[in-house]
């Protein structure tokens, strides 16, 4: 049976705190009345660190914990260094798993990403499609590390009996994302470039790829309601897809980036740039079933993501 809780007596340790998941985590937290919320700026703990990390939470020893720290990146920086993208995020998610198992902490979410489905997933993608097929080669790496955490958790509940699960959500955009052209996904990149172009009046735009892959985009915001949702209702191996249940083609995308933005330029596609994976609308019944949907639409989302652009990275 899963243990019951008031959020007002737990201490919660949410791993990544600073990042775009975990801030929003931090804010729907505190919101709901949490006892205690704890973090560490990386420079204050290196998560890759063993030794440190067991000691952290040793010392801390919280409640719960809510893993969203990773090394993350769009699909240039995750196609070019896939050592990174493999190493640190196996590190990070067996340091924080062993050291929550050390200290005896019986309640653990682990956040991964909707790229650990098989490129060829018959769509929408059911939870089941796990380990059906070969993975989209853009983005292997990260998916080879976070699958390995989905069979983590499993194996502590299996061994141990813990109360640990594991969440998927799909691509995720938001106040505090990654802006930089380089490592940045699509959606913030869009954000970039629009308003770069709106301030210079440039012309047209280049973007990557065909515009014709197709993705689902959900504000943080509203993954984190799905994070204290799950902490409290669900309690099975499987790990749970959190998404929209719709997606766009990225061409859609960029029409209503520029259009929020009020970029009113041309864009043109960049086709030597890989498109990574054709589709992958995530299938969400299960967590639908549980009572959360998504409250955030994507125009609204972007309206307020732009906000905080302009007052905090532009
Ligand atoms: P993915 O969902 O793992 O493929 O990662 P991204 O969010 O980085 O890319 C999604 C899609 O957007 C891919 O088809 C990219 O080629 C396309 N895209 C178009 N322009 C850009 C850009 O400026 N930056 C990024 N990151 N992707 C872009």
């Amino acid at each position: 049976m899963l243990p019951e809780f008031a959020w007002g007596d737990v201490k919660v340790y949410v791993a990544g705190h600073h990042g775009l998941v975990g801030s929003a985590v931090v804010r729907a937290l505190e919101a709901a009345g949490v006892g205690e919320v704890i973090g560490w700026r990386s420079a204050e703990l290196d998560l890759t660190d063993r030794q440190a990390t067991f000691d952290a939470i040793a010392e801390a020893k919280p409640d719960i914990v809510i893993d969203a720290a990773a090394k993350v990146g769009g699909i240039m920086a995750n196609s070019t260094h896939p050592v990174e993208f493999l190493r640190d995020n196996v590190l990070i998610q067996t340091n924080i798993m062993d050291a929550a198992h050390a200290t005896d902490i019986n309640r653990l979410l682990f956040l991964g990403s909707s790229c650990i489905y098989p490129r060829h997933a018959s769509q929408p993608i059911r939870e089941s499609s796990l380990m059906t097929g070969p993975l989209e080669p853009t983005n292997q790496a990260y998916a080879m590390a976070k699958i390995s955490g989905i069979f983590y958790i499993e194996a502590h509940r299996s061994q141990y009996g813990r109360h640990w699960i594991s969440a998927m959500p799909t691509n995720l955009y938001g106040p505090g994302d990654n802006f930089n052209l380089e490592t940045s996904h699509v959606l913030p990149a869009f954000i970039h470039r629009f308003h770069d172009a709106k301030k210079s009046g440039a012309a047209s735009v280049t973007v990557w790829g065909t515009g014709t892959p197709r993705r689902e985009f959900i504000h943080v915001d509203d993954l984190a309601q799905a994070c204290l949702m799950l902490l409290k209702k669900y309690d099975s191996p499987e790990t749970i897809n959190v998404g929209l249940g719709d997606d766009i083609p990225i061409r859609e995308l960029a029409e209503t980036v520029a259009s929020v933005v009020g970029y009113e330029g041309s864009i043109e596609w960049d086709t030597s740039k890989p498109d990574g994976m054709p589709r992958k609308l995530l299938d969400t019944s299960r967590i639908n079933e549980l009572g959360w949907k998504p409250e955030i639409s994507l125009r609204d989302g972007l309206a307020t993501t732009y906000e905080w652009y302009l007052a905090n990275y532009a």
